[in-house]
């Protein structure tokens, strides 16, 4: 099959290429979906012309996601609600932890998870009876009474950058909506881009985080295929903090040890976030 390159914008004048193999094209009505294959990263799947995941790092994002929410829980995480996460990539890292009973997860594209079983590298995670998959609008689902009554111990945000469908998902009242859906020992986490090149986004998601939560941090990972250090934040509903895991996990990334260590922030970061 014939090669092409496919780009994708990091910033105004900043590009990454991908030698590629396209495997499959479609507009699902919310956002054009490619799979592509590369050489280095394997199979990739990529949304408005935004690599989502790919095969070789899919691992770093996923478990920094995952497990470190799971982890900082003072007791074993049993109900989590994935919001997006449509490819899988989440869900089958929640499922590796015996104590959870129960994984929702809520996305508005059922084209991205239809090609996502076909396709790509979670397959086996879908089949799993602990999962609810519900295909809606994420800030609707956490608004309605069906979320709130329910009570989770961790939402896991794994939307894509605040275009299109996923904006709802960056503003305040989203998160109010979370903090209502949380048990009161609670934990939410969101991605919050690669500050060298969206630092703006970081500084909106702990403002907006902040809004509705006694306890916000940041931690970091770094992920190749999305620009290098990337920041996530998560919250504790009832103040408790993060940055020490209660208990042992071992990933191909996240460890007990990393746990700690990726709340030590680069020190811009702190001036973009102002927390201490
Ligand atoms: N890890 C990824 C990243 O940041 O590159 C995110 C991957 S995941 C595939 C993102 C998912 O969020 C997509 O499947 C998309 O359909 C879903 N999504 C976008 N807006 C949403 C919304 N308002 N509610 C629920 N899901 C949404």
């Amino acid at each position: 099959m014939e090669k092409k390159w496919f780009y994708e914008k990091m910033s105004p004048e900043t590009v990454y290429g991908y030698h590629v193999t396209s495997v499959h094209e479609e507009n699902t009505g919310f956002q054009e979906l490619q799979i592509v294959d590369h050489g280095h990263f394997g199979r990739m799947m990529i949304l408005d012309n935004v690599v989502q995941t790919t095969e070789k790092d899919e691992f770093v994002y996923h478990e920094m996601m995952t497990h470190l929410p799971i982890m900082a829980l003072a007791r074993p995480a049993e109900s989590i609600l994935i919001i997006g996460g449509g490819d899988g990539g989440i869900l089958q890292e929640c499922l590796r932890h015996d104590s959870v009973k129960r994984v929702t997860m809520v996305d508005i594209d059922g084209r991205v998870i239809e090609v996502s079983k076909e396709m790509l590298f979670f397959k086996d995670a879908f089949k799993d009876p602990r999962l609810e998959l519900i295909v809606g609008d994420g800030a609707a689902y956490v608004a309605g009474e069906e979320a709130q009554n329910k009570k989770f111990d961790v939402v896991i945000v794994d939307s894509p950058d605040p275009v299109g469908p996923a904006m709802v998902l960056f503003e305040a009242p989203f998160y109010k909506n979370i903090s209502k859906c949380l048990n009161e020992d609670g934990i939410m986490v969101r991605q919050a881009g690669v500050p060298v090149f969206q630092a703006p986004e970081l500084k909106e998601a702990v403002e907006h985080v902040q809004l509705s939560f006694p306890h916000v941090a940041v931690y970091r990972g770094v992920v190749p295929v999305y620009g290098g250090d990337m920041a996530f934040v998560i919250a504790s509903k009832n103040g408790a903090p993060v940055d020490q895991p209660n208990g042992q996990f071992t990933g191909k990334y996240y460890h007990t040890r990393f746990h700690s260590a990726a709340f030590v922030l680069p020190a811009f970061w702190y001036d973009v976030t102002g927390l201490p």
